[in-house]
Protein backbone atom coordinates (compact mmCIF):
# COMPACT_ATOMS: atom_id res chain seq x y z
CA UNK A 1 0.00 0.00 0.00
CA UNK A 2 1.65 3.65 -1.04
CA UNK A 3 1.07 6.35 1.18
CA UNK A 4 0.16 8.53 -2.18
CA UNK A 5 0.81 12.43 -1.85
CA UNK A 6 -2.75 13.03 -4.09
CA UNK A 7 -4.27 10.54 -1.44
CA UNK A 8 -4.08 12.01 1.63
CA UNK A 9 -3.59 15.37 3.15
CA UNK A 10 0.62 16.04 3.44
CA UNK A 11 0.00 16.22 7.18
CA UNK A 12 -1.71 13.46 8.01
CA UNK A 13 0.04 10.14 9.70
CA UNK A 14 -1.06 8.01 6.55
CA UNK A 15 0.94 10.43 4.15
CA UNK A 16 4.07 9.64 5.82
CA UNK A 17 2.70 5.70 6.02
CA UNK A 18 1.68 5.24 9.25
CA UNK A 19 -1.03 3.39 10.32
CA UNK A 20 -3.18 3.52 13.66
CA UNK A 21 -3.54 -0.11 14.64
CA UNK A 22 -7.72 -0.86 14.39
CA UNK A 23 -7.56 -3.01 17.87
CA UNK A 24 -4.66 -1.84 20.00
CA UNK A 25 -4.52 1.73 19.13
CA UNK A 26 -0.59 1.38 18.54
CA UNK A 27 0.48 3.89 15.68
CA UNK A 28 3.45 2.02 13.67
CA UNK A 29 4.87 2.06 9.37
CA UNK A 30 1.94 0.01 7.52
CA UNK A 31 4.96 -1.26 5.79
CA UNK A 32 4.76 -3.69 8.67
CA UNK A 33 1.66 -5.43 7.31
CA UNK A 34 0.83 -6.59 11.18
CA UNK A 35 0.48 -4.53 14.56
CA UNK A 36 3.99 -5.58 16.57
CA UNK A 37 2.34 -5.21 19.25
CA UNK A 38 -1.09 -7.02 19.06
CA UNK A 39 -0.59 -8.80 14.95
CA UNK A 40 -3.37 -7.54 13.93
CA UNK A 41 -3.34 -6.47 9.91
CA UNK A 42 -2.39 -3.01 9.34
CA UNK A 43 -4.30 -0.65 7.39
CA UNK A 44 -3.99 2.87 6.73
CA UNK A 45 -8.04 3.34 6.42
CA UNK A 46 -10.46 0.76 7.10
CA UNK A 47 -10.63 -1.69 4.19
CA UNK A 48 -13.64 -1.68 1.51
CA UNK A 49 -15.49 0.69 4.61
CA UNK A 50 -17.59 2.89 2.12
CA UNK A 51 -18.82 -1.13 0.22
CA UNK A 52 -19.44 -2.52 3.97
CA UNK A 53 -21.18 0.53 5.00
CA UNK A 54 -23.23 1.20 1.76
CA UNK A 55 -24.00 -3.04 2.13
CA UNK A 56 -25.02 -2.88 5.72
CA UNK A 57 -27.46 0.13 5.24
CA UNK A 58 -29.11 -1.05 2.48
CA UNK A 59 -29.55 -4.11 4.28
CA UNK A 60 -30.85 -2.03 6.74
CA UNK A 61 -33.20 -0.40 4.62
CA UNK A 62 -35.00 -3.19 3.58
CA UNK A 63 -35.72 -4.83 6.79
CA UNK A 64 -37.12 -1.39 7.86
CA UNK A 65 -40.39 -2.39 6.08
CA UNK A 66 -41.12 -5.50 7.81
CA UNK A 67 -40.09 -4.31 10.94
CA UNK A 68 -42.83 -1.62 10.65
CA UNK A 69 -45.55 -3.73 8.95
CA UNK A 70 -45.45 -6.85 10.58
CA UNK A 71 -46.64 -7.23 13.98
CA UNK A 72 -43.68 -6.44 17.15
CA UNK A 73 -45.98 -8.45 19.86
CA UNK A 74 -48.38 -10.72 20.03
CA UNK A 75 -50.62 -10.67 22.93
CA UNK A 76 -53.06 -13.71 23.53
CA UNK A 77 -55.61 -12.72 26.67
CA UNK A 78 -58.80 -14.74 27.48
CA UNK A 79 -60.57 -11.73 28.25
CA UNK A 80 -59.89 -9.77 25.10
CA UNK A 81 -58.98 -12.10 22.64
CA UNK A 82 -55.64 -11.91 20.28
CA UNK A 83 -53.66 -8.48 19.82
CA UNK A 84 -51.49 -7.63 17.53
CA UNK A 85 -49.45 -4.80 17.85
CA UNK A 86 -47.30 -3.07 15.18
CA UNK A 87 -44.55 -0.53 16.29
CA UNK A 88 -47.00 2.48 15.13
CA UNK A 89 -50.11 0.98 16.39
CA UNK A 90 -48.16 0.40 19.47
CA UNK A 91 -47.53 3.89 19.97
CA UNK A 92 -50.75 5.11 18.86
CA UNK A 93 -52.51 2.57 21.85
CA UNK A 94 -50.02 4.17 24.00
CA UNK A 95 -51.24 8.11 23.16
CA UNK A 96 -54.86 7.29 23.36
CA UNK A 97 -54.24 5.65 26.90
CA UNK A 98 -52.98 9.00 27.93
CA UNK A 99 -49.51 7.45 28.28
CA UNK A 100 -47.70 10.32 26.52
CA UNK A 101 -44.49 10.07 27.83
CA UNK A 102 -44.39 6.06 26.68
CA UNK A 103 -45.58 6.83 23.36
CA UNK A 104 -42.93 9.34 23.10
CA UNK A 105 -40.26 7.52 23.71
CA UNK A 106 -41.04 4.96 21.15
CA UNK A 107 -41.90 6.76 18.62
CA UNK A 108 -39.07 8.37 18.83
CA UNK A 109 -36.65 5.29 19.83
CA UNK A 110 -38.39 3.10 16.79
CA UNK A 111 -39.15 5.45 14.03
CA UNK A 112 -37.36 8.90 14.23
CA UNK A 113 -33.90 7.57 15.24
CA UNK A 114 -33.92 4.64 12.92
CA UNK A 115 -34.70 6.78 10.05
CA UNK A 116 -32.36 9.72 10.90
CA UNK A 117 -29.52 7.16 11.35
CA UNK A 118 -29.84 5.83 7.87
CA UNK A 119 -29.97 9.29 6.23
CA UNK A 120 -26.59 10.54 8.28
CA UNK A 121 -24.93 7.33 7.48
CA UNK A 122 -25.85 8.39 3.87
CA UNK A 123 -24.87 11.20 3.65
CA UNK A 124 -21.52 10.42 5.55
CA UNK A 125 -20.63 8.10 2.66
CA UNK A 126 -21.58 10.80 -0.07
CA UNK A 127 -19.50 13.74 2.01
CA UNK A 128 -16.75 10.75 2.00
CA UNK A 129 -16.45 11.11 -1.71
CA UNK A 130 -17.00 15.11 -2.16
CA UNK A 131 -14.72 15.89 1.03
CA UNK A 132 -17.38 18.53 1.55
CA UNK A 133 -17.46 20.46 5.35
CA UNK A 134 -15.29 17.86 6.78
CA UNK A 135 -15.73 19.21 10.60
CA UNK A 136 -19.92 19.33 10.46
CA UNK A 137 -19.78 15.71 8.48
CA UNK A 138 -16.98 13.84 11.64
CA UNK A 139 -20.02 15.65 14.04
CA UNK A 140 -22.51 14.37 12.49
CA UNK A 141 -20.57 10.82 12.25
CA UNK A 142 -20.01 10.93 16.57
CA UNK A 143 -23.62 11.47 16.69
CA UNK A 144 -24.54 9.08 14.27
CA UNK A 145 -22.75 6.79 16.68
CA UNK A 146 -24.02 7.95 19.70
CA UNK A 147 -27.62 8.03 19.05
CA UNK A 148 -27.99 4.36 17.48
CA UNK A 149 -27.77 2.71 20.80
CA UNK A 150 -30.44 4.06 21.97
CA UNK A 151 -32.74 2.30 19.58
CA UNK A 152 -32.30 -0.50 20.81
CA UNK A 153 -34.99 0.58 23.92
CA UNK A 154 -37.53 -1.03 21.57
CA UNK A 155 -35.81 -4.53 21.54
CA UNK A 156 -35.60 -4.11 25.45
CA UNK A 157 -39.21 -3.34 26.21
CA UNK A 158 -40.34 -6.81 23.79
CA UNK A 159 -37.83 -8.79 25.57
CA UNK A 160 -38.62 -7.80 29.06
CA UNK A 161 -42.56 -7.80 28.40
CA UNK A 162 -42.09 -11.41 26.76
CA UNK A 163 -40.16 -12.77 30.03
CA UNK A 164 -42.19 -11.14 32.20
CA UNK A 165 -45.85 -11.32 31.15
CA UNK A 166 -46.42 -14.97 30.95
CA UNK A 167 -49.71 -15.19 32.81
CA UNK A 168 -49.97 -19.09 31.95
CA UNK A 169 -53.48 -19.35 30.32
CA UNK A 170 -54.56 -15.24 31.24
CA UNK A 171 -52.69 -14.02 28.98
CA UNK A 172 -49.80 -14.92 26.51
CA UNK A 173 -47.23 -12.38 24.86
CA UNK A 174 -45.09 -13.28 22.40
CA UNK A 175 -42.55 -11.42 19.97
CA UNK A 176 -44.17 -11.08 16.20
CA UNK A 177 -41.93 -11.15 13.10
CA UNK A 178 -41.14 -7.00 13.17
CA UNK A 179 -39.36 -7.43 16.77
CA UNK A 180 -36.75 -10.00 15.07
CA UNK A 181 -36.97 -7.14 11.64
CA UNK A 182 -36.32 -4.99 14.12
CA UNK A 183 -33.57 -5.66 16.14
CA UNK A 184 -31.91 -6.75 12.67
CA UNK A 185 -32.83 -2.74 11.54
CA UNK A 186 -30.64 -1.84 14.99
CA UNK A 187 -27.83 -4.15 14.66
CA UNK A 188 -27.22 -3.53 11.06
CA UNK A 189 -27.28 0.19 11.50
CA UNK A 190 -24.82 -0.16 14.11
CA UNK A 191 -22.41 -2.31 12.09
CA UNK A 192 -22.88 0.59 9.26
CA UNK A 193 -21.85 3.35 11.35
CA UNK A 194 -19.22 0.98 12.86
CA UNK A 195 -17.79 -0.25 9.05
CA UNK A 196 -17.68 3.82 8.11
CA UNK A 197 -14.04 5.29 8.67
CA UNK A 198 -14.76 9.09 9.48
CA UNK A 199 -10.95 9.59 7.87
CA UNK A 200 -12.19 9.10 4.77
CA UNK A 201 -13.81 12.31 4.96
CA UNK A 202 -11.08 14.35 5.55
CA UNK A 203 -8.88 12.09 2.83
CA UNK A 204 -11.52 13.52 0.48
CA UNK A 205 -11.37 16.82 1.66
CA UNK A 206 -7.53 17.03 0.93
CA UNK A 207 -8.08 16.19 -2.40
CA UNK A 208 -10.40 18.85 -3.07
CA UNK A 209 -8.12 21.16 -1.73
CA UNK A 210 -5.17 19.56 -3.81
CA UNK A 211 -7.41 19.58 -6.62
CA UNK A 212 -8.70 23.34 -6.32
CA UNK A 213 -4.91 24.34 -5.56
CA UNK A 214 -3.80 22.81 -8.40
CA UNK A 215 -6.68 24.45 -10.73
CA UNK A 216 -5.43 27.94 -9.57
CA UNK A 217 -1.84 27.64 -10.24
CA UNK A 218 -1.16 29.61 -13.35
CA UNK A 219 1.33 27.49 -15.06
CA UNK A 220 -2.39 25.06 -15.13
CA UNK A 221 -0.16 21.90 -14.17
CA UNK A 222 -2.48 19.02 -12.77
ZN1 LIG B 1 -2.37 -3.61 17.50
Amino acid sequence: MTASKTAFDPASAAARGLAHCHFCAQVQPVAHAHCARCHAALHLRKPHSLQRTLALTLGAMLLYLPANLLPVLNVESSVKGNQQNTILSGVIQFWQDGDYPVALIIFTASIVIPIAKIISILILCRAAQTGRRPSAMTRLHRITDFVGRWSMVDVFVVAILVGVVQLGTVMTVTPGGGAFAFAAVVILTMLAAHSFDPRLIWDAAARRLNTASHRNRPDGAA
